[in-house]
């Protein structure tokens, strides 16, 4: 009996997920190894011209051009659609290609998206800008008030977008409740699940329609390539998404999805290791700074929210300190944990978002997110928790706090 590699759906969506993460997707060619190859390839030689025509109209299965498919790509949409309980799912050559493709696809002029306020610096830029530079109406709400999805609808309201946990604020939303929202209104629901991981937090399975991914964060999470995924129902991702990108091509080089396949192997070690680091970290800071967050904590204001929908209170922890100064002073005073504005990564890290991610956003918008001036995040990463807790304790102390 041939043994099986995991790529036949009917057998492996009834694997457990670390099997799944290790096997999921595989697709072995004749030599048989063990583990996946990289096809570094853009185009594929047929055996006859009627071959090569027969794939271009659809009569005869099998690859054209490494923008439309690729074997080392197909293996890695294949075990994160596994992962996160999606039917189809692209995988992006960026987590801002995943965000601006997904919305881009299913938005025209004249449609109106509504999106929480707190998203990453790039994600608000899309919507405050650059949708509106295509005749696309948003609004934004307080993604934590479930009733203000409700009173931002309009007759044109076609996608609702949010994050959460938010960056760098760490606001949690409603995701069941504000799904049931947007489909009364028929509205699109497409959640950024960057924070979470699906490890955390899976939005299909609360009722969200499309799940997007900067995979350049937790699922590579080794501080190496940057890639994205978008994850959603057959019907959407192939006629709705593929519509747009496969003349617009944001995809994935093979060389970085064999990466990415690796890191999924880990992924529930790396993430469930930093989850309980975090809490530690994040236990520590809580009263010897003016104000910590972190959803794993009973102090976070939607911790009962966020412990029904995820299964871990995050890897991030956000801080404020009095101001900016303070918050540069104890950025320099660290030793061991990084001053970068990557997150998810092995390495703990810590920015000032005011000063590099969120940068780019107005004043008046970053006070609107909460973003003050003295705000820190900091991704806790997989080093002893001791030790970074030894490190946070002298840069308080350097810091004057
Ligand atoms: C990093 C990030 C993005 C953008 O992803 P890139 O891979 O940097 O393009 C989008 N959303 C969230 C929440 C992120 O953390």
């Amino acid at each position: 009996m041939k043994r099986h590699t995991g790529q036949d759906r009917s057998v492996t969506r009834n694997w457990h997920p670390a099997t799944q993460a290790v096997r999921g997707g595989t697709a072995r060619s004749e030599y048989g190894e063990t583990s996946e190859a990289i096809f570094l390839t853009s185009g594929y030689a047929y055996d006859s011209a009627g071959q090569a025509a027969g794939r271009f109209a659809g009569t005869e299965t099998g690859m054209t051009y490494s923008r439309l498919q690729n074997p080392t790509v197909q293996m890695l949409e294949e075990r994160l659609c596994l992962m996160e309980g999606a039917e189809a799912g692209r995988a992006t050559c960026t987590g801002m290609a995943a965000m601006s493709a997904a919305l881009m696809s299913h938005l025209s002029a004249g449609d109106h998206l509504v999106a929480g306020r707190a998203l990453f610096g790039s994600c608000r830029v899309l919507v405050d800008t650059i949708l509106p530079k295509f005749g696309i109406e948003t609004t934004i709400v307080d993604g934590r008030d479930t009733e203000a999805w409700a009173r931002a609808r309009r007759p044109n309201t076609k996608a609702f977008f949010l994050e959460t946990p938010a960056n760098p604020t760490l606001d949690v939303c409603d995701i069941a409740a504000i799904s049931d929202i947007g489909h009364d209104a028929g509205a699109l629901v497409v959640i950024d699940n960057a924070f979470a991981s699906p490890i955390l937090q899976q939005p299909l399975k609360l009722g969200a329609d499309v799940v997007c991914y900067s995979a350049t964060k937790h699922i590579d999470g080794q501080g190496r390539v940057l890639a994205g995924a978008v994850l959603g129902s057959a019907q959407w991702i192939n006629d709705i998404y593929l519509a747009y990108t496969r003349h617009t091509g944001p995809v994935l080089s093979a060389f970085n999805a064999w990466l990415l396949l690796k890191s999924l192997e880990t992924l529930d070690l790396r993430v469930r290791r930093m989850v309980d680091n975090a809490h530690a970290v994040a236990s520590f800071l809580e009263g010897r700074v003016p104000v910590t967050l972190y959803p794993g904590l009973p102090s976070h204001p939607q911790h009962d929210l966020a412990m029904r929908q995820m299964s871990g209170g995050g890897t991030i922890v956000t801080l404020h300190v009095e101001d900016r100064v303070q918050a540069h002073a104890l950025l320099d005073a660290l030793e061991i944990i990084d001053i970068c504005n990557n997150l998810g990564d092995s390495r703990s890290l810590m920015t000032h978002c005011a000063s590099t991610t969120h940068a780019s956003v107005s004043p008046t918008v970053r006070e609107e997110m909460g973003i003050t001036e003295g705000l820190l995040r900091l991704s806790v990463g997989l080093e002893d928790p001791r030790d970074l807790i030894a490190d946070l304790t002298q840069a308080l102390k350097r810091a004057g706090l």
